[in-house]
């Protein structure tokens, strides 16, 4: 049996593939990280390893729909200062919460804030050298949403840049492949995030006012199914754009500083 199980779970996600992975880290004193449904090779992998712990990498709906199913018997954490959160998500209250650097069975926990507020890495030693269960922090392709009201552009960046500064061996993310490069990986994603920015930024001084034209000027790419999540971000960007003293911004409308 591999230390590391990765279940992928039909979920209710905008994930290219339509799944969440489910991870469970050892076989005694093990962790079920993301418990996107209750499925039977989730059970299986439950029942033959002795968890003592359920974490959550942040409490988006895609991630916590089996939470309540194998709640019990584990000790359930939410990251401190975000318990009402986890509460609203899985309708279950947890036991004990967690801040960054502590150990939840054989895992580190790592805030990486940014995709969402109450997100959360874990670090794993592995034989072969550190995993990192990064849930929703990064992708082998494409990107993430990082998107208004709730995500944080510059603290995704920072939680990118965290990561990367670990150096870790492997990312394990919660949707598409494992990620065996995570630092050519973490790099473009944060370059790909700064090619945005400067994308948004040009859009703005080129005389775009609102979201809607911002993100048209700024995404080259057919949006057809994702241009809600596009307009999002655009928003993110801007508030950090705002935050930098880079553009005006009152919540509606954009103009150059
Ligand atoms: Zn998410």
């Amino acid at each position: 049996m591999d230390r590391i199980a990765r279940v992928p779970v039909d979920a209710e996600t905008r994930a290219p593939d339509g799944r969440t992975a489910a991870y469970v880290v050892g076989r005694e004193d093990a962790v079920l990280v993301d418990p996107a449904g209750r499925t039977d090779a989730l059970d299986e992998e439950y029942e033959r390893r002795d968890v003592a712990h359920l974490v959550l990498t942040h409490t988006h709906p895609d991630h916590v729909g089996g939470v309540a199913d194998y709640a019990e018997g584990t000790t359930v954490h939410a990251l401190a200062g975000h318990e009402d959160r986890f509460r609203a998500a899985t309708g279950v209250d947890p036991d004990r919460t967690v801040e960054d650097g502590d150990r939840v069975g054989g895992l580190t926990v790592l805030a990486t804030p940014g995709h969402a507020p109450d997100h959360a890495a874990f670090a794993v030693e592995e034989p072969d050298g550190e995993a990192v269960l990064v849930g929703d922090l990064a992708v082998a392709e494409g990107s993430v949403v990082v998107g208004a009201p709730e995500g944080d552009m510059a603290a995704y960046l920072d939680s990118l840049r965290r990561i990367r500064d670990r150096d870790p061996d492997r990312l394990l993310p919660a949707h598409g492949p494992v990620i065996d490069d995570p630092r050519e990986t973490l790099t473009r994603l944060i370059e790909h995030r700064l090619d945005r920015e400067g994308r948004v930024l040009r859009a703005v001084e080129a005389g775009a006012r609102d979201p809607d034209a911002v993100t048209d000027a700024a995404y080259e790419k057919d949006l057809t199914g994702v241009r809600d999540l596009a307009r999002a971000t655009v928003v993110a960007h801007l508030e950090k754009l705002a935050a930098d003293g880079d553009v005006e911004w009152d919540g509606e409308r954009a103009r150059p500083a």
